[in-house]
């Protein structure tokens, strides 16, 4: 999203991606209204909705005391009151092919950075390694947005500060079976039972399940067998008996170990971190693809100009950090206080068979003034981001 929005100011731009492709599997596909509308900004939110996609409004939790709405985003002033499940593949794909249109981009695919080039304190660019060879770019400025094992950021020497949060996930799909299917009116269902907690997105081919399970029983779990797996997700929810038949090895499951972290230092001389590098989200909210395209909006707001100029001063990069890390950290202290009080609670209950709500936020989710606001917070971002031309 950086490259693009800087190739359009007219910046020469290179973005250097490690894989030959983008596919990687269950890699955050909840493109928030927040990122809907930045779309919208660049002329590509109708193509986006051209992508194979499916919306979440207002999923169902299946509760002790019956469904429960968490929260509903049909009721937010937005042009876009939903969130769209779509491929990440396939929006980067519709980003980069929109960036190739200007001049100044180039895309280098299998192109994995090694090294940082550093003079006189400054990072000047890159050393890469492609097909067995090492190149060099040099650069004005210099941006990790790898992620969070971010490369980038263990050669800066940059520290994130881990606050581990009490879960991990496994993602799966699970089949849609005609006449069996389980009724998820908002595009999305959940449901609790003995110490775990199972999620499940409508993806037009299939389910999207997420388990939640506490954090470091992964390993317990697999010595059970994929058996275990498919019994504890019936106990949850037992209209998914034929459903779990199609899961039948481990290879079908994919581990995320949550993570919630932030640097704090985003930048030094000649460098920027966004993203990912610079904060892990926790998954409560599916906002990390979403923070790290407004963190891109803002750096690229920002360091157009001095970019065209030649010139980018260190008070420059403060700057992108400054205006981005308190969003950051108030949503990540919104996370913390869901996993700790709502999720961490259900993990722990292992006798219980059925998600059941603290009365305070059931209470909270009938107030019309206040009910909106985590919703708004999470799928609008705290402070509109817009882009500047
Ligand atoms: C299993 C899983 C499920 C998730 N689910 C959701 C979700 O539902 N919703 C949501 O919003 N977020 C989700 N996330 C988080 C989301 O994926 C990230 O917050 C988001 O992708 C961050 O974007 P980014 O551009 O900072 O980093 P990334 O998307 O991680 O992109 C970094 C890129 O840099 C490349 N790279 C890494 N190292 C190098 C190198 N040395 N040289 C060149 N290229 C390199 C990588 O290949 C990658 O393409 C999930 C994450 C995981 C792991």
């Amino acid at each position: 999203m950086l490259a693009l929005l800087l190739a359009r100011r007219g910046v020469r731009v290179t973005l250097l991606e490690m894989h030959h492709d983008f596919d990687r599997e269950f890699r955050g596909d909840t493109v928030h209204p927040s990122t809907l509308e930045i779309l919208d900004q660049i002329g590509l939110a109708s193509r986006v909705h051209e992508l194979r996609h499916s919306k979440v409004s207002a999923p169902t939790l299946l509760t002790t005391r019956g469904a429960f709405t968490p929260f509903d985003l049909s009721r937010l002033k937005t042009k876009y009151p939903y969130i769209l499940m779509v491929h990440q593949k396939d929006l980067l794909a519709l980003l980069t092919e929109e960036a190739k249109k200007y001049e100044g981009f180039q895309l280098l695919m299998g192109a994995s950075v090694t090294d940082l080039i550093r003079e006189e304190g400054v990072v000047r660019g890159v050393q890469y390694q492609t097909g067995g060879a090492t190149n060099e770019l040099r650069a004005l400025l210099t941006v990790g947005a790898d992620g969070r094992f971010s490369r980038v950021r263990h050669l800066a020497g940059i520290q994130p500060v881990r606050t581990s949060p009490p879960m991990d996930v496994l993602w799966f799909r699970l089949p849609h079976i005609p006449g069996e299917d389980i009724d998820a009116p908002g595009g999305a269902f959940g449901g609790f039972a003995r110490g775990h907690i199972l999620g499940g997105f409508d993806r037009h081919d299939y389910w999207q399940a997420a388990f939640l399970i506490t954090k470091g029983s992964y390993p317990s779990l697999r010595a059970e067998g994929i058996s275990g797996l498919r019994r504890r997700i019936v106990e949850i929810e037992p209209r998914l008996a034929r459903h779990v038949e199609s899961l039948t090895d481990w290879q079908q499951v994919s581990f995320l170990s949550v993570e919630s972290s932030r640097c704090r230092r985003w930048f030094m001389p000649g460098l920027l971190l966004i993203g990912d590098a610079a904060h892990a989200m926790s998954p409560v909210g599916g906002v990390g693809i979403n923070y790290a395209v407004q963190d891109a909006v803002v750096a690229a707001n920002m360091l157009a100009k001095p970019l065209l100029a030649g010139r980018v001063t260190i008070e420059q990069l403060r700057a992108v950090q400054y205006k981005r890390q308190w969003p950051v950290r108030i949503i990540q202290a919104l996370q913390t206080q869901i996993q700790r009080r709502v999720i961490a609670n259900a993990l722990q209950a292992q006798e219980q068979r059925g998600l059941s709500i603290p009365w305070f936020v059931r209470a909270f989710t009938r107030i019309p003034l206040l009910r909106d606001l985590p919703p708004r917070i999470m799928a609008l971002g705290l402070v509109r981001v817009r882009v500047e031309d």
